[in-house]
């Protein structure tokens, strides 16, 4: 694990079900639920399920098999959503000039209705 990791983050409870969460889909490398506190119709969390601290951690040291699970199950939330052809949007925050709340990499799958400009 990288040493800077934060076991104790909220999304690393998720993995452990210590606390809940409205899975929508698994493989064994990754978990997509439900956000929390949506900003749109579709707002899906996709993460890792080994312990990556943002998108550079993930993209850096993550092992291919980990790589292609993460994405394949991007790809399968945007088939069982059927967003492939209205659209969607993917947004990953990292880092305090990205303001990620939570240090376990993920991506935000939001969709559903048009969600507007990208930033602002
Ligand atoms: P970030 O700002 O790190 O990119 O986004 C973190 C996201 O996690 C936010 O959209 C927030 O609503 C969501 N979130 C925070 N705590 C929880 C939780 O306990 N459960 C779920 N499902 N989502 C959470």
């Amino acid at each position: 694990m990288n040493n800077l990791y934060d076991p104790d983050n909220i999304f690393a409870k998720i993995l452990r079900s210590e606390i809940p969460c409205n899975k929508i889909l698994e493989n064994e490398f990754a978990l997509a639920f439900s956000d929390i506190n949506p900003q749109a119709p579709i707002h899906i969390l996709v993460i890792p399920k080994n312990p990556y601290i943002d998108f550079y951690d993930f993209t850096k040291n993550a092992s291919n098999k980990q790589h292609e699970s993460f994405w394949k199950l991007v790809n399968d939330v945007i088939e069982h959503y059927k967003v492939e052809k209205e659209g969607f949007r993917i947004i990953t925050n990292s880092g305090s000039n990205g303001n990620q709340d939570v240090p376990h990499f993920h991506v935000h799958l939001l969709g559903g209705e048009n969600l507007g400009r990208m930033i602002g």
